[in-house]
C-alpha cells in the first residue's frame, strides 16, 4: 500500500519547491510529498489518489492563487478527502482573510509565510495535523470499487462478475458519500454507473464482462493457438478435466465463459463431496481447484464464450464471440446447465433487481431483517434456503409438490426443519410479481387454482432445474431432444461413428477427439462428484484417442 500523501500547493514555483522541500526533509520517511503549482493541478492530483484508493493526510495550500485560490481548492479538496487535515499558507497581511476561512472551509491552521526555521514554524504545526489525521484517518482502499445504484441489473451483474471471480471488491452505491467521491473523481454523475474503478485508479463506467475481466488482471487470452487438449467449461467437470489434463502433461487450457466455479462455484455449502466431512462452500471449492490447475500449468482464460466447434483434418478448433479462435488435438466440453427462468408476468423485468437465478450471495447481507421467497424444492434450494436464513427475518421455501421427499436430501430436509425462521409452502406456485424501481410484491397460488395472495418482498431466489446450453453445437455434434451431449454406447446405438471405424469411448461424442463430461452430458448424474470424475476419466479418454485412436 502507498504511503499516505501530504500534498502542498502554491502558484510560486519556488516557494512550491521549498514547501516540499522541507516537508520531504521531516516526513518522507513515513508519507509522500506531493507537490502542486495550481488549484486545478493539485485538485487532479488529488482525483488520481482517489481513484487509486490511496489516503491524503495533510492539504498545504497557499491562500493567494490566481484561478483558483488556496480556499476554493480546499474546499473543492473536502469533497474527495474530507478527512484530510487542511492548512492554509497566508502572508501576514492575509491573516483576516484566513482567520474568516476556518468557519468557510473548516481549516484546520493558518500558517504565515515564511516558516523558517521549519522545526519551530513548520514541523510541530504538521506534527499536529498528522496526530489528529491519524487519529481518524480516511482507510485506504486497495479494493477494486464499483459505484452503482441499488437496484440496478447492470450494477448487479458486475458485482456478480466479480464476486464469482473471486476479485474482492468495495461496493458504494450512489447515496453513499465515498460513492460520490468516487464520481467526483471520476468527473462523472449518477447517469454513468455502474463504475468500476480498478486497483491501479483506471475507470471503466458500464464494463462488458470481457472488458471488465482484463482490467481487474483475468487472463483472457490464450498463449498459444494450439493445445493438446483444450476444456470448455470451468465448472467441476471441466477444472476436473483441466487437473488431470495439466498434470499428465497435457498442454491444457480451459475457457470459460463467466466464471470458474460453475453451478457448484454458487453453493453454499456442499455437504456430500467426498473428503469434507463439515461441508465445504462452493467458492472455496473452486478456488481451491482452480489453483490446482494452475500449479499444474493449465491455462485458464475467463470471459471466453465459446460459440462455434469446427472440424479441420485432425485440428478441432473452437470459435469465440469476437471472431477469434483456438485450436488443439482434443477437446472436453463441460458446458453443464443453466437456470431454466421462471415464466411469470413481471417476473422479467426485475430480473438482476430483486429476482435472482441461483442463490447471489452477493445480495445476501441486503436481505437482513425481510423475507425472502425462494422457489424449488430441490437441494440448490434447499442449500440457499439454509443459507438466507442467516441474514433473513424469514425464509419463505415454495414448491409445486406436496413436500420435500422426493426432490430434496434427507440431510437438507432435517436442516430446513429444525430452523424455525424458514417456512415451506407446498401445492404452490409463484403466479404474479410487481413493484416499481424493484421487486416489492409477489403473487402466490396453490397448485389446485385456489385463491391467489399477494405479499410484500423485495427478494425472489429461483431454483426451478437447469437445461444445457448446446446451441452452438448443432449440426456438429449429436444430442438428445434436451440438448444435452451424447457419447459412448449413445452414439453407438445411433450408428454415427461408423466412419471411424472403433467404437466411441465411452465419454466420446460423435466427434472423434471431443468427449463431455459432467452435467452437459446425457444421462449425467449432475453431481460435483460425479462431474469431477468424469473429467477425469475423460482425460484418460484423451490419452487413448492422441495414442490410438486417431
Ligand atoms: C446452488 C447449487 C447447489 C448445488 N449443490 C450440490 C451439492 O451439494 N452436491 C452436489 O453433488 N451437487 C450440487 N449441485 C450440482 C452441481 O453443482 C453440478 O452437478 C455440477 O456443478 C456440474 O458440474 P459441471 O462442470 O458439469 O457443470 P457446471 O457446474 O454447470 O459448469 C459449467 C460451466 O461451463 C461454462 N460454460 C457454459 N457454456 C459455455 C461456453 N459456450 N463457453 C465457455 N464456457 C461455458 C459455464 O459458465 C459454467 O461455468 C448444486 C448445484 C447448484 C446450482
Amino acid at each position: 500500500m502507498a504511503k499516505p500523501a501530504i500534498l502542498t500547493v502554491d502558484d510560486d514555483p519556488a516557494v512550491s519547491r521549498a514547501v516540499a522541500r522541507d516537508l520531504r526533509k521531516q516526513y518522507a520517511e513515513d508519507y509522500r510529498i506531493i507537490r502542486a503549482d495550481s488549484g486545478q493541478e493539485a485538485l487532479d492530483a488529488l482525483k488520481e489518489l482517489k481513484l487509486r484508493g490511496e489516503q491524503v493526510a495533510v492539504l498545504l495550500a497557499d491562500y493567494r492563487m490566481p484561478n483558483m485560490t488556496g480556499l476554493q481548492f480546499l474546499e473543492a479538496a473536502m469533497d474527495l478527502f474530507p478527512r484530510a487535515r487542511r492548512v492554509l499558507l497566508t502572508a501576514y497581511a492575509d491573516t483576516d482573510a484566513a482567520i474568516q476561512a476556518i468557519n468557510v472551509v473548516d481549516l484546520d491552521h493558518y500558517l504565515l509565510k515564511p516558516w523558517h526555521p521549519p522545526e519551530e514554524k513548520l514541523y510541530p504545526v504538521i506534527d499536529a495535523m498528522l496526530e489528529a489525521w491519524k487519529a481518524a484517518p480516511d482507510r485506504p482502499v486497495a479494493d477494486v470499487k464499483v459505484v452503482g445504484h441499488r437496484w440496478s441489473a447492470p450494477s448487479f451483474k458486475v458485482r456478480d462478475f466479480l464476486a464469482r471471480n473471486m476479485v474482492s471488491y468495495r461496493w458504494y452505491t450512489t447515496d453513499d458519500d465515498e460513492g460520490q467521491r468516487l464520481l467526483t473523481a471520476a468527473g462523472l454523475t449518477e447517469a454513468d454507473v455502474p463504475l468500476v474503478v480498478t486497483q491501479e485508479g483506471k475507470t471503466l463506467v458500464a464494463p462488458g464482462e470481457a472488458e471488465l475481466a482484463v482490467q481487474v488482471g483475468l487472463t483472457t487470452t490464450p498463449a498459444s493457438d494450439f493445445y493438446d487438449l483444450v476444456v470448455v467449461g470451468g465448472g467441476p467437470a471441466g477444472l476436473g478435466a483441466a487437473v488431470y489434463g495439466a498434470s499428465e502433461g497435457l498442454r491444457t487450457v480451459l475457457l470459460e465463459e463467466r466464471a470458474t466455479g460453475g453451478q457448484a462455484g454458487q453453493s453454499s455449502r456442499i455437504e456430500n463431496y467426498l473428503g469434507f466431512p463439515d461441508g465445504v462452500s462452493g467458492a472455496q471449492l473452486t478456488d481451491r481447484a482452480r489453483r490446482q490447475a494452475v500449479k499444474f500449468g493449465a491455462e485458464l482464460l475467463t470471459a471466453c464464450k465459446v460459440t462455434r466447434l469446427a472440424v479441420q483434418g485432425s485440428a478441432r478448433v473452437l470459435h469465440f464471440e469476437d471472431g477469434t479462435t483456438i485450436a488443439a488435438h482434443s477437446v472436453i466440453l463441460a458446458t453443464g446447465v443453466a437456470y431454466r427462468r421462471l415464466r411469470a408476468p413481471g417476473l422479467e423485468q426485475f430480473h438482476g433487481r430483486g429476482v435472482y437465478y441461483g442463490s447471489a450471495s452477493t445480495e445476501a447481507p441486503s436481505c437482513s431483517d425481510q423475507d425472502v421467497y425462494i422457489v424449488g424444492g430441490a437441494n440448490s434450494a434447499g442449500q440457499a434456503a439454509m443459507f438466507f436464513s442467516r441474514y433473513a427475518r424469514r425464509v419463505h421455501l415454495v414448491v409445486r409438490a406436496p413436500n420435500l421427499d422426493a426432490s430434496m436430501s434427507r440431510y437438507l430436509i432435517e436442516q430446513i426443519a429444525a430452523v424455525p425462521t424458514i417456512e415451506v409452502h407446498p401445492c404452490t406456485e409463484i403466479v404474479g410479481a410487481d413493484g416499481d424501481e424493484h421487486l416489492e410484491r409477489l403473487t402466490l397460488r396453490p397448485v389446485d387454482g385456489g385463491a391467489e395472495r399477494t405479499v410484500d418482498s423485495s427478494w425472489l431466489f429461483i431454483f426451478i432445474g437447469a437445461e444445457p446450453r448446446t446451441d452452438w453445437l448443432e449440426g456438429v455434434v449429436q444430442r438428445d431432444a434436451r440438448g444435452f451431449v451424447l457419447t459412448g454406447p449413445d452414439v453407438a446405438a445411433s450408428g454415427d461413428h461408423l466412419a471411424l471405424g472403433r467404437d466411441p469411448y465411452h465419454l466420446e461424442s460423435s466427434v472423434p477427439g471431443v468427449f463431455a463430461a459432467g452435467d452437459v452430458r446425457a444421462d449425467s448424474v449432475k453431481r460435483v462428484a460425479s462431474a469431477v470424475g468424469e473429467g477425469a476419466m475423460a482425460v484418460s479418454l484423451v490419452h487413448r484417442y492422441l495414442v490410438e485412436g486417431q
